[in-house]
């Protein structure tokens, strides 16, 4: 008898469970939950759930049945400790679990803004269901938010916001929105359509401080000596993958828990899964550590492979979505490393495409309000094969043509 042990009930760990005992897993699986929540969906917290009125229940992945049904044991706690040498983990609680094999899934956490009142009730961070609860019950008394960082997250949240009523200023150090995820182009575009909505968006400047006054935000102030009114404050500027587990017990880590091809860490019997791994990519070279449901699911579901006697190295191929107001922007591969982008379709027509390639060769697709561009992307990637720039620009050339 050799339990396995997953630690954090989120996407990945969830989705390794599941696969588990799809693969036919039999022995136990005890799934550590540190969210007061059954295992549910993380992305509609910045985006239909603040919006909407449902309550918890419809994020959740499956209704507590379906843990019993499966004989996946979820238990309310936290993991602090990994005992290596004995196979145990110890929890909080002081409980202390003997494992067969041991699967980190621990996500990654806020990285918290370093300002004098940054820990004020009106100050907001964005990563859980609590938090998202927390946001949509204080919007309704609330008139000016200014958003810090101008991420995914800060931009879906900043239009929800302004659709649900507020004035809305967003603060972003890079000289364009999403930086380090999009092109310039689709960077312009989203720019143009939150300013369209009546969002404010100041570049290049940063929050230097939060104003208070009687423990409420009064408003915030700006490198560039500016100052803006706000009564709530939203922080999103990036998270900190949780490697600390792994790191005390004496596994590498680096910018992620360090794993192989396979999603093994150094300890065979310790494989990491999701935002919190750095894992060995074979396809893309070196090692890479993303943030998305797709490379957490399919982490879970090559993992599971694995420990059921499938074992093939990790392969995935990376794809992600982010709703803004009425623009959904759909990524197929990981376009860092371009030094060409064609453009096709018209952003003036608020849908296109960017194709992005390093010489010839094409890295992935940016589309927005493209679906069709979108899954020709993940199917022409899954076939290993590409199409020409100048095939791309050309909207007379039949996509379909090209997976045939
Ligand atoms: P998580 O889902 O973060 O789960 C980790 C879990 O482990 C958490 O519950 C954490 O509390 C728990 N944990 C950590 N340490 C311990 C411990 N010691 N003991 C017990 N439990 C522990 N991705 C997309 O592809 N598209 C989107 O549109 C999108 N939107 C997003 C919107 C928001 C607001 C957020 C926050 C994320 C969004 N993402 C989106 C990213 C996506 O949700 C994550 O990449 C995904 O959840 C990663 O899954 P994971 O299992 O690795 O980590």
């Amino acid at each position: 008898d050799s339990p396995l042990i997953i630690v954090g009930a989120g996407h990945g760990g969830y989705q390794a469970a599941a696969s588990l005992r799809q693969a036919g897993f039999a022995e136990r699986i005890y799934l550590i939950n540190d969210e007061a929540h059954l295992p549910y969906q993380r992305p509609p917290l910045s985006k239909a759930y603040i919006k909407g009125s449902a309550g918890p229940e419809s994020l959740m992945f499956r209704p507590e049945k379906f843990y019993q049904d499966q004989k996946i044991e979820l238990v309310a706690g936290r993991a602090v400790s990994i005992d290596r040498a004995g196979r145990k983990l110890l929890l909080a609680s002081g409980e202390m679990l003997p494992f067969g094999h041991l699967v980190l899934a621990t996500g990654a956490r806020n990285r918290l803004l370093d300002l004098p009142n940054a820990n004020l009730p009106d100050v907001k961070y964005l990563r859980i269901l609590d938090e998202s609860e927390a946001l949509r019950t204080i919007i309704p008394s609330k008139k000016r938010a200014v958003i810090i960082g101008a991420g995914f997250i800060g931009l879906e949240f900043a239009a929800t916001a302004r659709i649900k009523g507020l004035e809305v200023d967003v603060l972003e150090l890079a000289p364009r929105v999403m930086a380090r995820a999009v092109t310039a182009e689709v960077s312009d575009y989203f720019q143009a359509r939150h300013r369209e909505a009546g969002i404010r968006i100041h570049l290049g400047v940063q929050a230097t401080s939060i104003e208070a006054e009687g423990g409420k935000v009064t408003g915030v102030s700006l490198s560039d000596g500016r100052h803006l009114p706000a009564d709530l404050v939203v922080v999103g500027v990036g998270v900190l993958p949780n490697i600390e587990l792994a790191a005390e017990a004496g596994l590498p880590v680096a910018a992620g828990i360090i794993v192989d091809e396979y999603l093994s860490t150094s300890d065979p019997n310790i494989s990491a899964i999701g935002d919190c791994a750095l894992f060995a990519s074979p396809r893309f070279g070196g090692s890479l550590r993303l943030e998305s449901v797709q490379n957490a699911t399919d982490h879970a579901r090559c993992l599971a492979a694995r420990l059921t006697g499938d074992r093939k190295p990790y392969d995935g191929h990376p794809w992600f979505w982010s709703d803004q107001g009425d623009d959904k922007l759909q990524i197929a591969g990981l376009t860092t490393g371009y030094d060409r982008v064609v453009l096709r379709g018209d952003p003036a027509k608020k849908a296109f495409s960017a194709f992005c390639y390093h010489g010839d060769r094409l890295l992935g697709i940016e589309s927005i309000n493209r679906a069709g561009d979108h899954m020709f992307g993940r199917r022409l990637q899954g076939m290993d094969r590409s199409i020409t720039p100048a095939q791309a620009a050309d909207e007379s050339f039949d996509l379909k043509s090209a997976l045939a």
